[in-house]
């Protein structure tokens, strides 16, 4: 296919720190509607690929594209604005508030005003809270602190802040990390209904999670791209499993 029809398309991505390459002639297409997953080693330079996606790492050499557009030179809030949404392994809620309100102060800014005053609460926003809090399954917990939230609920909460903001890519970084069985498997039930309108590249190292959400598998060694494909074909690799699935 053409350029422009990758979602995004990550070239020859390289980045060096004192003279190592962590990002080392990396590519990779991301297809709409993909669940692209990253695996590999602890030190292979997966959160270094997602930073230099995101804008937080400026790259040495190579393109990113998303939607045909150059993100290689933006900054992180046009990054943002572009479309690419990213979280963190530690959530960045406000414990303090409640669900509702922390979907709300996600709600992008310049479609409503803050401050004492002038805030006023359209029924457009209330009803994208509400479609937002059933999709992270806490259509029941609006008014929750999110302190009093589980660990799993927090990660929800977390991505639920970034779907609010309509991102067309979401970028997770071991989403699953901590939870129970039963929040896994609703995680992945999310996952499945996020890429309906969305593409999401996921960093994983839970092997069963990667096999029930992956449609692509890219697995990095040494900052390089080691093999992609589907998990069948990824998992019976042999250089796959000698760096990274046979331990
Ligand atoms: P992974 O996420 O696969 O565990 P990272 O992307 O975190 O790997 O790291 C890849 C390599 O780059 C590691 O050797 C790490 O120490 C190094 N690295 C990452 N970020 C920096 C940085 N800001 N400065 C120096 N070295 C870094």
């Amino acid at each position: 296919p053409q350029q422009k029809d990758f979602l995004l398309a990550v070239e020859a991505l390289t980045v060096s720190f004192d003279g190592f390459k962590a990002v080392n002639d990396v590519s990779f297409y991301v297809d709409p509607n993909e669940i692209r997953v990253i695996i590999g080693p602890n030190g292979a330079g997966k959160t270094t690929v997602l930073d230099l996606i995101c804008g937080k790492t400026r790259s040495s050499g190579g393109s990113v594209r998303f939607k045909g557009h150059d993100l290689t030179r933006m900054r992180e809030d046009q990054i943002v604005h572009a479309g690419v949404g990213r979280k963190f392994q530690n959530p960045s809620i406000y414990e303090d508030l409640s669900v509702f309100e922390n979907l709300e102060l996600s709600y992008p800014k310049g479609h409503n005003v803050f401050g004492a005053l002038f805030f006023k609460r359209d029924q457009a926003v209330i009803e994208r809270i509400h479609e937002v809090a059933e999709m992270i399954f806490l259509g029941d917990h609006l008014t929750d602190k999110a302190a009093h939230l589980s660990h799993g609920q927090k990660q929800w909460l977390e991505i639920g802040m970034l779907l609010i903001q309509k991102p067309e890519l979401l970028m997770l970084d071991e989403p699953v990390a901590g939870m129970s069985v039963a929040e896994r498997r609703k995680t992945a039930e999310l996952l499945n209904r996020i890429i309906q309108d969305h593409a999401v590249i996921v960093i994983e190292h839970d092997m069963g999670f990667v096999e029930d959400i992956a449609h692509k598998v890219t697995v990095l060694h040494q900052g390089k791209v080691l093999a992609e494909g589907s998990m069948e074909k990824v998992k019976t690799d042999p250089r796959v499993i000698e760096v990274y699935l046979g331990h």
